[in-house]
């Protein structure tokens, strides 16, 4: 009982949500709507006391001989008509633009929770499958609910006026009508929760169809595909989940028709018994032929508005669950970030006893970390794979939050370390490569000023790619990638080198680079790395690599093992200790030898 009013309540406060979206999408529209829709249903009013006139006037008329008597209603009945269908038809025309304006407001909201949720909480699957669905579903269910909304409340006056003019003109029409509507509404609202039900209960599938389509239609992925001849598997692999999906809309079509079927019979068993009933009050002579007439055509109107009503509430009812996730997702994954001027540092970053846990993980990926950065050092971060490197790197950056321990910048702890953002470059393995502009490719990295075309170049060549510039057909207009017709693609190599100027420009006193030269070529690498602090301008450095020659450049090395810092030093301190990273180098060189 209780949970049934809950629910009650909550359709209400979704319906006023949707009306809030609507409203701050455009007011003027909103209240346009609202009156075009009360328009249509005063003229419908109108046309029943216009079409009982029509029928007085045709009477008297047959009993007179003049028809001037008709003039003047079947004026009124053709204006009237004419205002209802229009404004219908510019009503439908309206809320075009008024869903445009709904969809637009609420991408706005949807990559404002995007951009800034954090980057930890974005990684994980259950943000995913939510984002999923509330971009499949509640993108168009907002412009849904507030289109089906206004209906609804226009068939709803619609009903509610109409069914008093029957009332004036003949009470016992009313009841059959009635008695028909209240089934008809259950099984709207019944069909319609059926559809939610679907929707959420099929959204993990689609999530791994999608997956199977991007494998089996994206580039990074065709070499592969062929070279290992898995296309038949992934392909069956496609097929069995269309299967699944396919039993369940079977399921969910079979469940919407049968109750489509059961609100249909009832709305013409409904029609069916009001005439009925009409027919034997003329022939027991208590309803005149034009009150009749009217009737006839006020309970035809009332049929169709309680028709309507009902596919309204349906589409209603749809909708709104679906506005609700959305809001639990804004809820859910609002995040606030502090704007800062930008840190700077004269002495030293430092990290102490940081423990960082992923979302929904049971280990620490990072236990107990003590690393510090100086003013202009080029810090190196080794160890084998998976030990933490990559994670460090993104606290250290202020992408994921650590869960205990100390940020400090020049002995200050940071009070959201979210702000070191806006302090730090990052050169991420897998870095953007924006189908973009050259000059774009690289100034994104600094679109927090105005970036000039001497700046772009200066960083570009920097970063080793003055040949390349000298070679494209467009200069720094040249449109780069595959992705559009007229794009030039880049090697690994040149793509690195531009996400390294991308980094450059940004001009902030911290680099982050996590494997900066995985995709160049030894002499590439050699150079960029014999030069390295020419190359960051005096910035400090915080460098992940695998290759120990590289390392070896760094002013200080820390050592990675299992989410642990278990060596730091220099070069020669680390190779004098012979422990891990000793025996690492060893590996790797004698590999080289
Ligand atoms: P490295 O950069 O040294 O190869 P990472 O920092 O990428 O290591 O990974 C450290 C540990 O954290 C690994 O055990 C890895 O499985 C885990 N890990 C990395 N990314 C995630 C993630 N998004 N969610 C959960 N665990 C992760």
């Amino acid at each position: 009982m209780f949970a049934r009013y809950a629910n009650r309540l909550s359709a209400l406060r979704d319906t006023a949500t949707a009306v809030k979206v609507l409203w701050r999408a455009d007011r003027v529209r909103t209240a346009l709507g609202a009156s075009l829709q009360i328009a249509q249903v005063v003229s419908t009013l109108l046309i029943i006391v216009a079409s009982k006139a029509v029928i007085e006037a045709i009477m008297s008329a047959g009993r007179s001989g003049s028809i001037s008597a008709l003039v003047v209603p079947l004026v009124a009945l053709t204006v009237l008509t004419a205002v209802t269908s229009s404004a219908a038809i510019l009503e439908a025309q309206h809320d075009r633009i008024l869903g445009h304006k709904v969809e637009q407001q609420i991408w706005d909201r949807l990559l404002k929770v995007t951009t800034r949720v954090d980057l930890d909480r974005f990684e994980s699957p259950r943000f995913a499958e939510h984002l999923d669905r509330v971009v499949t579903n509640a993108m168009d269910k907002p412009v849904d609910a507030a289109r089906s909304l206004f209906d609804f409340i226009g068939s709803l006056l619609g009903c509610v006026t109409v069914g008093f003019a029957v009332l004036v003109i003949e009470p016992l029409l009313v009841p059959p009508l009635l008695l028909v509507a209240i089934p008809s509404a259950y099984f709207a609202v019944r069909s319609s929760n059926a559809e939610y039900l679907y929707a959420t209960d099929v959204t993990p599938t689609r999530r791994r169809l999608y997956y199977l389509r991007l494998l089996m239609t994206q580039k990074p992925h065709a070499a592969e595909l062929r070279a290992f001849e898995s296309a038949r598997y992934l392909a069956s692999r496609h097929y069995d989940l269309e299967a699944t999906l396919l039993t369940k809309l079977r399921r969910v079509v079979a469940t919407r028709q049968r109750y489509g079927i059961a609100g249909g019979v009832l709305a013409g068993l409904g029609l069916a018994l009001t005439l009925g009933t009409a027919m034997l009050l003329i022939n027991s002579g208590s309803l005149s032929i034009a009150a009749a007439g009217s009737s006839f055509v006020a309970a035809r109107y009332l049929a169709n508005n309680v028709g309507r009503l009902l596919s309204d509430l349906g589409r209603l009812t749809e909708a709104l669950p679906f506005i609700r996730d959305f809001e639990i997702f804004e809820r859910t994954y609002a995040t606030s970030v502090a704007e800062v001027s930008k840190h700077d540092f004269d002495d030293k970053i430092r990290l102490e006893g940081v423990n960082y846990r992923y979302p929904g993980s049971m280990t620490l990926a990072l236990k107990q970390v003590d690393i510090e950065i100086r003013k202009g050092q080029v810090v190196a971060l080794v160890g084998e794979n998976g030990s933490g490197k990559t994670t460090l790197a993104k606290v250290v950056a202020g992408l994921y939050l650590s869960e205990s321990g100390r940020y400090t910048w020049d002995g200050v702890e940071l009070a959201d370390p979210r702000t070191a953002r806006s302090a730090i470059a990052c050169l991420f393995q897998d870095f953007d490569r924006f189908n973009f502009s050259m000059r774009e490719n690289i100034a994104i990295g600094a679109t927090d000023r105005p970036v000039s075309d001497d700046d772009v170049v200066r960083v570009a060549h920097r970063a080793g790619l003055a040949d390349t510039l000298d070679r494209l057909p467009d200069g720094l207009n040249t449109q780069l990638g595959n992705v559009f017709d007229e794009g030039v693609d880049m090697s690994g190599g040149q793509w690195q080198r531009i996400g390294l100027a991308r980094t450059l420009l940004r001009g902030s006193p911290l680099v982050v680079m996590d494997e900066p030269t995985a995709a160049l070529d030894p002499r590439a690498e050699y150079e960029l790395f014999s030069d390295v602090r020419l190359t960051l301008e005096g910035r400090s450095a915080l460098l992940i690599t695998h290759r120990f020659a590289s390392a070896r450049l760094a002013d200080f090395i820390y050592v990675m093992r299992d989410g642990e810092i278990v060596e730091a030093g220099s070069h020669e301190q680390l190779m004098a200790h012979d422990g891990l990273y000793s025996e690492l180098f060893s590996l790797q060189s004698a590999g080289y030898v």
